[in-house]
């Protein structure tokens, strides 16, 4: 919000959040009278509301604004398709289980729980130490001390203890598994011994079909959907490289043990955009409009070393000393950062670290998280990763479709490049029907494929593979076919794009946004606001006539026909509550702005404009003050430039 806020110095506290978001119905458990099922939610109006105008500033921010081309796949996806991109084999986390209840706990997790109490003990611990040496009270002294030692943990202890959650995200599960049995981990519950840690596939399995016979799983990502969509996008782009495609949908993921609200969730909002780039040039046209933008990064050799310190620099320092990989990467974790500021993410608690070397995939060239820090620690909220070829190459040699981009060259060029000779009239009578499919598999693996393939042929005299569709092991000697590495001269350069993906997860920025902008008035804790920016909040204007008499009533009306003409979303709220109450409400539910209509309204159409941060007050005609909202909300005026001239008013209805 543009004008002076007066935010209190009320601790933030978490509770206080959780009743106003239930209270108002931002969100709640889904099937909550059958006792609810965790990590499933459902949005309430003033969430719905919320949840749109997100999106749909993200649509303007990257979709319109670059241009991207936006589809809408489908959720249900084969198995084939989820197996070739390796989420059935890899898509999992750890978990350990309590060997006596049964209780399941994600492996990590509770680690870091686990060491993050310890740690916040010794810390008690040393606050006490301070106070007990200050204590007069000798017996209660006594007890204090006895305390602090049984729970100070040595200095090196507390730097293995950092160290450790520093590198948390990059661990295996053996690697959990030895951390347990060493630091003496148990359920922090009960004190029971827990199993080793177990792979968990977090993927929903169903079947299509009534057959039963088509596996499928709920999709993990929008991903994927995208990336097979692939040469119909570049055809539709008039196959003009470097382009973007941008998907908005649910994705499933059957979380272990969700805990904390809306951070980690089964069912939840992705908006993902996979940005397709040459390999060989992954500049950005429009670098330099971001390039000077200070962030707080937190590069992975820092978080190797045990340390969380954050480095301040531009994304153009943090591109040319090679720390971010290439420019289109620093160029979307610039737009992910502006985007995030414009829909009320505080600056100050965000970070993009970046995953360390083995907690990256290996096929990716480098990945960075946006993660905001709540009252739950730091949690990614946007992932942006360079995904190089991968998925467009698994896909290709799975499906034996070309997935790459052909570009004529202005000359011609002379390559050393691997090609394949086939003998094509003793393909028919050896491989009768399936003679297609196998010349196929052949004319369309990669280069890296083809040099695989070269040796093998030379060193054995022969080659085997297999072809989906085609029964058994094919072998082929060199009477059949030849793999040699060739000069030839070509004029059309083929290749399979790289893409860089950022992947925004829209419930997690939506709980961040309500932690870093709850605040309580200073006059009194239990009155909540909610400063959500005015182009996200769920309802801009709360239309507030002073009392419920009938004359005020033809104003009103006047009043909310040209707020709906105007495409200004408000609420009007004529229940017999005090102004002040009325305006305590709505500051719950986030909305920026109140018009109050009175007696004078009556005469000369003139209203109050209240704003929800400051409660400062103008006075104007209501089309001045409409004009107000629209310009501070759509428009991005300051209050100061949007109210100019409009007249400073004293409140009498004790709102403050
Ligand atoms: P990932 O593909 O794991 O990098 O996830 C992409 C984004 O999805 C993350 O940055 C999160 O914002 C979001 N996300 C992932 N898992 C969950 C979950 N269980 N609940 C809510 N959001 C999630």
């Amino acid at each position: 919000m543009s004008t002076a806020t007066a935010r209190s110095t009320v601790p933030f506290s978490r509770e206080s959040l959780e009743l106003v978001l239930k209270r108002r119905f931002f969100f709640a458990p889904s099937f909550d009278i059958y006792g609810g099922v965790s990590g499933l939610y459902d949005y309430g109006p003033p969430g719905c509301a919320f949840q749109a105008n997100i999106v749909d500033t993200w649509r303007k921010h990257f979709i319109l604004e670059e241009d991207m081309l936006e589809v809408d796949c489908t959720m249900l996806t084969p198995h084939d398709v989820l197996k070739t991109s390796g989420h059935v084999d890899k898509f999992s986390d750890w978990m350990v289980r309590d060997l006596k209840t049964g209780e399941i706990f994600r492996a990590d997790h509770l680690v870091e729980e686990v060491f993050e109490a310890r740690l916040k003990g010794d810390k008690a611990a040393r606050g006490v130490a301070t106070e007990a040496k200050e204590d007069e009270d000798k017996k209660k002294r006594k007890k204090k001390v006895k305390e602090i030692q049984n729970i100070k943990l040595d200095d090196d202890v507390v730097t293995e203890y950092e160290s450790i959650l520093a590198q948390i995200d990059g661990y295996s599960g053996p690697q959990l598994g030895e951390l347990i049995v060493k630091h003496n981990i148990t359920n922090p519950a009960n004190g029971n011994a827990l199993s080793p840690p177990v792979e968990f596939n977090l993927m929903f399995e169903t079947a299509i079909g009534p057959s039963g016979q088509l596996k499928g799983y709920l999709r993990p990502e929008t991903a994927q959907g995208q990336f097979l969509n692939f040469a119909k996008l570049l055809d539709f782009n008039n196959e003009k490289m470097p382009f973007a495609s941008a998907s908005i949908g649910k994705s499933f993921r059957n979380e272990i043990s969700p805990r904390a609200g809306l951070l980690r969730v089964r069912e939840f909002l992705m908006a993902e955009i996979e940005h397709y780039v040459d390999p060989e040039d992954k500049s950005h046209p429009r670098f330099e409009e971001i390039k000077d933008i200070k962030l707080k990064f937190l590069p992975k050799n820092i978080q190797e070393s045990g340390s969380n310190e954050l480095s301040e620099v531009t994304v153009g320092e943090a591109v040319a000393s090679g720390m971010v990989d290439n420019q289109t990467l620093g160029y979307f974790i610039a737009r992910i950062y502006l985007f995030l500021i414009k829909i009320g993410v505080d600056k100050n608690r965000l970070r993009f670290r970046q995953h360390m070397s083995n907690e990256m995939a290996h096929y990716a060239a480098d990945c960075w998280d946006a993660e905001l820090q709540s009252s739950y620690g730091w949690i990614e909220c946007v992932g942006c990763a360079d995904r190089s070829a991968y998925d467009l190459s698994v896909h290709s040699a799975k499906t034996n479709e070309k997935l790459v981009v052909r570009q004529p060259l202005a000359e011609p060029k002379v390559v050393e490049e691997f090609d394949v000779e086939i003998a094509k009239k003793k393909f028919g009578p050896k491989f009768r029907k399936d003679a297609g499919a196998v010349e196929k598999w052949l004319l369309t693996r990669t280069q890296c494929e083809l040099e695989d393939l070269a040796t093998e042929l030379k060193d054995n005299g022969k080659i085997t593979f297999s072809v989906e569709g085609v029964e058994g092991k094919i072998e082929l000697d060199t009477e059949f076919v030849n793999i040699e590495k060739k000069s030839k001269s070509v004029h059309i350069r083929e290749f399979t794009p790289n893409v860089i993906e950022p992947s925004f997860g829209i419930g997690r920025i939506i709980y961040s946004i309500f932690e870093h902008q709850f605040w309580a008035r200073p006059e009194d804790a239990d009155r909540g606001v909610l400063s959500l920016p005015p182009l996200v909040a769920p309802t801009k204007a709360l239309l507030v006539p002073l009392s419920n008499s009938a004359e005020l009533r033809p104003v009103v009306k006047k009043v909310s026909e040209y707020l709906r003409s105007e495409k200004v979303p408000f609420k009007v709220d004529d229940s017999s509550a005090s102004i002040g109450k009325r305006y305590a409400r709505n500051d719950e539910l986030g909305t920026p702005f109140g018009i109050t209509i009175d007696f004078d309204s009556v005469k000369d159409e003139s209203v109050t404009l209240r704003e929800r941060d400051s409660t400062k007050q103008v006075r104007g005609s209501y089309v001045q003050v409409i004009d107000a909202i629209k310009a501070i909300t759509y428009e991005g005026a300051s209050w100061a430039e949007a109210t100019a001239k409009l007249t400073p008013f004293e409140s009498q209805s004790g709102d403050a």
